[in-house]
């Protein structure tokens, strides 16, 4: 098989021996659960419940405030009774509102208030997307976008590849692989859904080489589904970032999402495997996102192991997860891979459905290094796998120059950390390429409403 790449990235050491191969098992319920109302990215979702109330497991309990915005419902993860709804924080380091439920201590988990299921290929495909949007269904693999509207691209964009994005590309995280590894048939069933509702006959299953030998297995369920030569698998170089949706649609298709575009520019609709394994169950089911699948690793974590907990649950809460952590050792948290997720304060922040990880990092681990001056050595402008410069978007953001800095393409950083990684200055380039985004976006709906 052809090992597929992109131009520039970084390699990087993978650190997923720990997990690597490791089942996903599934940890005692919590006696409680903090599910924060809004999980995605878009307009915001308001409390369906009030506090006294009893609800089942799959009971929707956050949705849109304004019916039809760009929102995903939010539903509850375990039955049981509603003891607080008020904020907390969450793992993007903002307060959010959270419902707060006590678990019934017997049916939890059995209790369950779900969908009928559905016939993917037999239902209308206006009733297929409004199957996905009901079930709260996200980008799993960090971004938390309503995926029905990734399903429903508006006239005019031609999408001809689904790509199912495997790749996996931080370190330490190995969640998706032991997902591909155990729940093989419902990710091809996502792929051919997601086929049935764009009507798109082509898919590719990327992923990086150093998961080649779940290639055989994949091969066998996608022949078993009789979708030989409609849904193939690209193996990708193991090099970093490559699960970035831009560069592994490059990797693939050879074809470049414009700037300031999206996959569907290039005709290509990419969603992470676990959002397909979330769209199969949603069918079959009638499951909707209550359940989130997460590496739980780091060398300040005693026992590393991929994990199966509902969304709400906090590490604290999951003792398994909480006896597992060394204190005396334990630096740093991470929600998230170590090069895009966010750091967190506490381990008391409940898990959502984007939570791909959680790394529990030493001092040794994180590298703390102080920032010196820019040595324009070029080296970020080398790895940045977007093509972009960073060193002139730093300077353009120290300076205040939001205008510069988005000439000089800030919008289109991927804020994958390499050119932060590279640095021999040790310049947090990322972090503030991520602020500066944030401004600009601001600054331009702020223009836009007047
Ligand atoms: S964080 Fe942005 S600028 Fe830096 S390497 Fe990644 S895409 Fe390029
Ligand atoms: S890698 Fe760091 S030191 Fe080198 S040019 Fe870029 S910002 Fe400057």
């Amino acid at each position: 098989m052809d090992i597929k790449t992109f131009k520039r990235g970084i390699r990087l050491p993978t650190r997923k021996t720990a997990t690597e191969g490791k089942p996903v098992e599934t940890i005692p319920t919590p006696k409680q659960v903090v599910i924060p109302i809004n999980q995605h990215f878009g307009a915001p979702n308001q409390a369906l419940v009030a506090v006294g109330d009893r609800v089942k497991r799959g009971r929707k309990i956050a949705g849109a405030v304004k019916p039809g915005s760009l929102a995903a419902p939010v539903h509850a993860s375990v039955a049981g009774i509603v003891r607080k709804i008020e904020p907390r924080l969450q793992s993007n380091n903002t307060d959010g509102v959270c419902v707060y439920i006590e678990a019934d201590a017997e049916r939890a988990l059995t209790d369950t208030e779900f969908m009928p299921p559905l016939d993917a290929f037999a239902c209308s495909k206006d009733e297929a997307i409004a199957r996905v949007r009901d079930a709260g269904i996200v980008g799993m693999g960090g971004a938390g976008f309503p995926t029905y509207v990734k399903l429903s691209p508006p006239p005019g964009k031609h999408i001809d590849t689904i790509i199912a994005n495997g790749a996996e590309c931080e370190p330490y995280l190995t969640i998706d692989e032991a997902l591909m590894i155990e729940k093989p048939k419902q990710l091809i069933k996502g792929v051919a859904i997601v086929m049935r509702i764009t009507g798109v006959q082509n898919a590719i299953i990327g992923m990086e080489d150093n998961k080649a030998s779940l290639v055989p297995a994949l091969e066998q369920e996608i022949r078993s589904a009789g979708l030989e030569g409609k849904i193939s698998i690209g193996l990708c170089r193991t090099r970093y970032p490559q699960g970035g949706e831009k560069l592994l649609i490059s990797a693939l298709t050879g074809r470049e999402v414009p700037s300031g575009g999206l996959p569907m520019d290039a005709g290509c609709i990419v969603n992470n495997a676990g959002t397909l394994v979330a769209i199969a169950e949603a069918f079959d089911l009638g499951k909707p996102l209550v359940d989130r699948d997460l590496t739980v690793s780091g060398l300040a974590c005693k026992t590393p192991k991929n994990i199966r907990a509902p969304i709400g649950a906090m590490l604290t809460d999951l003792p398994q997860c909480f006896m597992d952590v060394d204190y005396d050792k334990l630096h740093k948290i991470l929600f998230g891979g170590p090069m895009m997720g966010t750091s967190a304060p506490t381990l008391e922040i409940p898990i959502q459905k984007n939570t791909s990880g959680v790394i529990l990092m030493t001092r040794e681990e994180t590298a703390a290094y102080a920032e010196s001056s820019c040595i324009r050595c070029g080296r970020c402008i080398r790895g940045c796998s977007c093509g972009l410069s960073p060193v002139l978007m730093n300077i353009a953001l120290n300076a205040d120059d939001l205008d510069e800095a988005a000439r000089a393409g800030l919008m289109d950083c991927i804020e994958c950390g390499g050119c932060a990684y590279n640095c021999p200055a040790r310049i947090k380039l990322t972090q503030r390429f991520r602020v500066g985004k944030q401004l600009l976006r601001a600054r331009r709906q702020t223009a836009a409403k007047k």
